[in-house]
């Protein structure tokens, strides 16, 4: 075993690896996870987890040899069917530790088509306000144009989470949106208002806790009681908690909340299915909700020429339109076997002890100059953050090298990673320092949220974000960070073993002139060249020096026709020219 795993295993040898599972991590990798030997290093589970080849047999076999019917049909198997329905929604409720007594588990298509449900479902009036942290994906944002679309106010929350285990108190601020922010003063009656977190942020990992939610809450209630047209007995304040990302490697526990809507997607958690999520939901809360649309299977009778309809009873009937995905739920189960067979528990320490090493080593890294590498994003303490780092990264200079160069890069050496602001506008311009009239101008400079427009007057539009699943272990952390390391961080220049071997090299590889310095310090191990930004290099056996021992620009601006600025498409011969004063530079 190499040095730095051992170090690693002497500090979180403990969490890491599943030491008291069924199975170790390099186990399960070994079997269950093939497609991954080939050196590729996947980092992306924040994006999408992989799922187990196990996984896959059990559901290949499952679906081969059972009988599945539509759950709507009354036959034997219609009816086998719909009991695997029950118990699969019995386990995401367990999952959730919510008691069946209390909540429902509705299965959508995806944690957005449940947000959407919510959005479009809510009884908004003038009165509710759509109050939401601004570290929401997407998904969530979407729902304030339902609410302002019935008159309601919505208004963006940043909860600034103060490192000491959340028992600070929080600093809530208000951002006015379209002019409208909380509730409209002379409106008379009772209203419902909702609020959204994310229980992990997906940009920058940080958790909100039971405590947030308590917090936000009583901000809200005092809110209330401030306005006189409010009364908090007829003013209800909803609570929904996106779980999307969160719920992949750290159990909900909605026993120890009062939380009345969280939305999951189970490719999130183990890799298969996709299009298929969940709305858990309070009793208590889907009564309040109003469904417009009727579909097949949710309706007791409905006549076809008159405005007439009776809705089934139940909640899950009353939202689920059409054939539910009911494959897709019978496969589930097989998924939620390797989260409890490995636990919840575990999961949430081996992915936390990758993290919280992936974060230090990162921020420890240094240019030869001194100068940081890394610029994390959100907060440092592993206490408050989910398994994702993200970040970007600075030359010695200061100056950013732009996500889609990382990405480029990274590809190039197996890695997969994700980058960008990931559907998450709220923290991205929150951790880049992003105002509005920034945001408008990058849109108007042209760039948009797919592009390669990584870097808009020298600053980052993105970030670059890592992020782990339960299969994830120390090598492929070791391999991210020996490609940081090796790519971005200062100069491939290295001591040479001996004089001798240097004067050798130099007399059969240099054809310049003869006036060297005869004292080398450091030696050239091969120079590559990327003639175009993030796109694959090639590598060149040599190359004329000048008399001071720079690599010859000129050459570079014939070859590839850029006089203007040939350093930038020649990364070797900008050093070469940098350290030219006191080095001697050949190929080794
Ligand atoms: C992935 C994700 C979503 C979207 O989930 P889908 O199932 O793809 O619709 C929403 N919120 C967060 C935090 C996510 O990570």
């Amino acid at each position: 075993m190499d040095k730095d795993k051992e170090q690693f295993l002497k500090e979180f040898g403990a969490d890491y690896g599943y030491p008291d599972g069924p199975k170790s991590v390099d186990d399960i990798r070994a079997t269950e996870f093939k497609r991954l030997q080939d050196g590729i290093v996947y980092l992306d589970h924040a994006g999408a987890t992989l799922y187990s080849e196990l996984q896959m047999e059990a559901i290949f076999k499952d679906l081969s040899t059972t009988l599945y019917a539509n759950p709507h049909s009354q036959s034997d198997a219609g009816m086998t069917t719909s009991d695997i329905v029950r118990e699969a929604r019995e386990q995401v409720l367990d999952y959730c530790n919510a008691s069946p007594m209390d909540y429902r588990c509705i299965f959508t298509s995806g944690a957005t088509a449940s947000l959407k449900l919510v959005g479009e479902s809510f009884p908004w009036t003038y009165r509710s306000c759509f109050m939401y942290s601004v570290e929401n994906h997407n998904s969530v944002l979407g729902i304030r144009e339902y609410a302002l679309q019935q008159g309601a106010s919505a208004c963006a929350i940043d909860i600034e989470n103060p490192d000491n285990s959340c028992t600070g108190s929080l600093k809530i601020t208000r951002h006015p949106l379209q002019r409208r922010c909380f509730l409209n003063d002379k409106a008379p009656g009772g209203a419902c208002s909702l609020l959204a977190i994310p229980s992990e942020c997906n940009f920058s990992g940080t958790k909100l806790s039971t405590d947030h939610v308590i917090a936000v809450k009583e901000d809200f209630r005092r809110q209330i009681e401030g306005h006189n047209y409010h009364r908090l007995d007829n003013h209800k304040l909803l609570v929904l908690v996106d779980a999307a990302k969160g719920c992949a490697t750290e159990k909900l526990d909605l026993r120890s909340c009062d939380i009345d809507f969280v939305v999951i997607s189970f490719y999130k958690m183990f890799g298969y299915p996709t299009g298929l999520g969940a709305l858990i939901v309070k009793n208590d809360a889907a009564k309040l909700l109003r469904k417009t649309y009727f579909g097949g299977g949710t309706v007791d009778a409905v006549i076809a020429d008159v405005d007439f309809v009776k809705r089934r009873e139940g909640i899950e009937e009353w939202f689920e339109d059409g054939s539910i995905s009911f494959l897709s739920i019978a496969s589930i189960r097989h998924g939620f076997t390797i989260l409890k067979s490995l636990t919840p528990g575990a999961i949430s320490r081996h992915t936390k002890a990758l993290c919280t090493f992936l974060r230090r080593t990162l921020l420890d890294l240094r240019h030869e100059n001194g100068t940081f590498v890394c610029t994390i994003y959100g907060s440092q303490n592993p206490k408050n953050v989910g398994p994702i780092v993200t970040f970007n990264l600075k030359r010695p200079d200061g100056s950013w090298h732009g996500y889609r160069e990382v990405e480029k890069l990274a590809a190039l050496s197996g890695i997969q990673l994700r980058t960008g602001c990931f559907c998450n506008p709220g923290a991205c311009a929150k951790y880049l320092g992003l105002t509005h009239q920034d945001i408008l101008s990058n849109l108007e400079a042209g760039h948009v949220c797919w592009d390669d427009c990584d870097l808009v007057d020298g600053r980052p539009t993105g970030a670059v974000r890592v992020s782990f699943g339960y299969m994830s272990t120390y090598e492929d952390l070791k391999k991210f960070v020996d490609f940081i390391r090796s790519s971005f961080v200062s100069v491939h220049i290295r001591p040479h073993a001996s004089k001798e071997t240097m004067h050798d090299a130099l007399a059969s590889s240099v054809s310049g002139p003869r006036n060297v310095p005869l004292e080398p310090r450091f030696f050239v191990n091969s120079i590559n060249i990327y003639p175009i930004k993030s796109c694959s290099g090639f590598q060149k056996e040599s190359w004329p020096l000048s008399s001071t021992a720079s690599l010859v620009q000129e050459k570079a601006a014939t070859e590839f026709g850029t006089k203007d600025n040939p350093a930038r498409y020649l990364p070797g011969a900008e050093w070469a020219s940098a350290y030219a004063d006191d080095s001697v530079v050949t190929m080794a």
